[in-house]
């Protein structure tokens, strides 16, 4: 998504306001996303014959929880302030693979954003009790035997050892890896 900022640059106009809604799909960005809904309000102004770029936005990002997968939302607020080009029209360093022509891609400043502020560790609540690592089961959902399983095993080895040892000798304990 393109604004067109060529009436800042002769002159004719001193802002340009801008609130729309930006959609990523999974497939548009390089991230363990879903999708991000972005709804931003701001405006590219001039001001000291310089052009800045100021704008809010509120993005629904939509992706797996970390530890049981299921689709969860996370919302990220955020404001950005950046000056697109100088008195002398000299395109900020930061800016130039986002200028192109009289054209501003406001939807590759906002993932910049995105990128830098996406928190890989989301989870769908704070005690979310994951997968069962045997049997991958959501475990906020349902309850399985893996756990108890692997304590008798564990339980039973032990036995076995103790058979073998022919008793706890000292008090002492050991426990065979599993
Ligand atoms: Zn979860
Ligand atoms: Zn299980």
């Amino acid at each position: 998504m393109m604004i067109d900022i060529s009436n800042l640059l002769i002159r004719k106009d001193n802002e340009i306001p801008i609130d729309c809604e930006i959609i990523y799909t999974s497939e548009q960005i390089d991230l363990n996303v879903d999708r991000i809904e972005v709804a931003l309000s701001g405006r590219l102004f001039r001001q000291n014959d310089s052009i800045f770029v100021d704008v809010e936005y509120k993005a629904n990002i939509i992706l797996p929880c970390s530890r049981c997968l299921e689709i969860t939302n996370y919302v990220l607020e955020n404001n950005l302030y950046d000056m697109l080009c100088d008195s002398k029209g000299t395109v900020h360093e930061e800016m130039e693979n986002l200028l192109n022509g009289h054209g501003f891609s406001i939807k590759e400043y906002l993932l910049d954003d995105l990128i830098i502020n996406e928190d890989s560790q989301v989870l769908c609540s704070d005690d979310c009790l994951g997968l069962c690592p045997e049997c991958g089961i959501n475990l906020n959902y349902e309850k399985c035997t893996c756990e108890e399983m692997s304590i008798d095993s564990r339980f039973s080895a032990l036995k076995d050892f103790f058979a073998d040892e022919g008793g706890v000798e000292n008090g002492s304990t050991k426990e065979k890896d599993v």
